[in-house]
């Protein structure tokens, strides 16, 4: 008998286990006693026959390590046919200038030398015919555009954006819109003429009132939580969608309450269409340029604390932002996939198109103004660079040999590509996330104890 490797464990207070199998779904709480008796069975002992067979059939227990490969392949084959039909995201930036001074940005803090041109309308044309190449390439997926940035919604790009929402129209692209929120007010005409293409518009607010404008400043140095928090008001009122994003660190975390009233003040949280995730501060280059990064497993914790305090902010802000975690809380039934994660991101599939103002192509949104991580072009022509585009694509638990055997694989996906190649040189292996095993430790204690009790979790086959 075989102990599943992507099992992970952990001891709480009352001397029970939670165990926890990243590839079936599966989460249980056994006694000391029942431990045991698994491990007097795996030592080839006789005995805990109801036990080893809810075990086996919960995909803990195999007969032997090639009958799990097995399932991990059958589940690596179907993750393959997925992705045919996956969403590829058509993103245009349409310059990477930005009226914000955001204390963590990554484009301006680990790229100050950011490309300064500004797309015009014969560069929209040319993504579109690049676009449109894309799309004959890989016929079965679904697309979506994507307006991103710098900040896709400045007075200088209006004629521009009004170009690229029209040809969105052209090409029945539904459009999703990642705007600090500043402009939009000013931009509303150009949006309702769009409403019925734009799927959602995605703003940003970092807290209440003195927290947002301490970290998302205009160039001027002014506070922006006014004008985002009337964008959100209007938006709502106008009946478009709402991705309300909470970018937190150590920094903020502890206004998350403060903020959940807010949220609940103004009415957003009973509108059917907003929606709100929180997004960690990453630091993908390790730079230290970005003041307050913490490991997730911190983040975490100090999560926790605030939650406990004020389930309120819980119910609004929940877990799905965090990449491995909410992952995970999915898995435990609290919304979203349950589905193994074979993969990090979109940018592992080809998900990601990304155009840049200097005629580049990308393969993940961060990458962008970086010309040496650029996979193609499409100006003066289109270019796809297959070298290039290896390390991100087919990025995957099975094709990373160290993913392969992980047991938190199915929940990690192997990691950021983006992390693991920007700024470096050596061939891009997994990107572990610092303090991972600390972070599900935390949520397994703080968290799943409550998940599995009585809880019929579904187990894939
Ligand atoms: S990136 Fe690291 S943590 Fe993630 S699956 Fe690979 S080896 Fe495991
Ligand atoms: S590669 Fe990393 S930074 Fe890029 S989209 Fe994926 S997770 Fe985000």
């Amino acid at each position: 008998m075989y102990l599943t490797k992507r099992l992970i464990r952990e001891h709480i207070a009352t001397g029970e286990e939670i165990w926890l199998n990243a590839l079936s779904g599966a989460i249980d709480k056994l006694s000391e006693v029942e431990v045991a008796l698994v491990e007097r069975s795996l030592g080839g002992q006789r005995g805990g026959g109801s036990l080893i067979a809810r075990l086996r059939s919960r995909g803990y227990l195999f007969d032997n390590a090639a009958d799990e490969q097995s399932r991990f392949r059958r589940l690596v084959a179907e993750f393959g046919r997925e992705q045919h039909g996956a969403v590829t995201h058509l993103v245009i930036c349409p310059t990477y200038a930005c009226n914000l001074r955001c204390v963590y940005c990554f484009e301006h803090r680990s790229h100050p030398n950011l490309p300064r041109e500004m797309m015009d309308i014969d560069a929209v044309n040319h993504v579109f015919d690049a676009f449109s190449r894309i799309r004959r390439l890989y016929p079965s997926r679904n697309y979506a555009l994507g307006l991103f940035g710098g900040e896709p919604l400045m007075t200088s790009t209006r004629f521009v954006v009004s170009r690229i929402l029209s040809r969105a129209r052209k090409n029945r692209l539904p459009v999703m819109i990642v705007t600090n929120g500043v402009s939009v007010a000013s931009y509303l005409p150009i949006l309702e003429e769009h409403q019925s293409d734009i799927q959602a518009l995605q703003l940003t607010l970092d807290g209440p009132e003195e927290v947002h404008n301490q970290r998302r400043p205009d160039a001027a140095g002014r506070g922006t939580f006014d004008a985002v928090a009337a964008a959100v008001d209007i938006l709502l009122e106008k009946n478009m969608h709402v991705v309300l994003r909470v970018n937190v660190d150590l920094g903020n975390v502890d206004e998350l309450p403060r903020l959940a009233k807010v949220i609940s003040n103004r009415g957003w949280s009973e509108a059917s269409s907003f929606s709100c995730s929180l997004a960690p501060v990453k630091d993908h280059l390790g730079s230290g340029a970005i003041p307050n990064v913490p490991a997730e497993a911190d983040l975490l914790s100090a999560l926790f604390d605030v939650y406990d305090r004020s389930p309120e902010s819980e119910k609004i802000f929940g877990l799905k932002g965090l990449q491995v975690l909410g992952q995970l809380s999915a898995l435990l039934g609290s919304g979203g996939s349950s589905r193994p994660k074979i993969y990090h991101c979109e940018a592992n599939h080809g998900g990601f198109w990304v155009a840049g103002p200097e005629g580049l192509l990308y393969a993940c949104p961060e990458a962008v103004g970086q010309p040496d991580l650029a996979i193609g072009r499409y100006t003066p022509a289109f270019e796809v660079w297959p070298q290039r585009m290896e390390p991100w694509m087919g990025r995957n638990i099975n094709t990373l040999n160290a993913c392969r055997s992980c047991e938190v694989g199915p929940l990690c996906g192997g990691g950021c590509a983006y992390a693991s190649l920007a700024g470096k040189n050596t061939t891009p292996g997994p990107s572990c996330a610092a303090g991972l095993a600390r972070a599900l430790s935390v949520y397994l204690s703080r968290r799943a104890v409550q998940s599995c009790q009585g809880k019929k979790v579904r187990v894939r086959s």
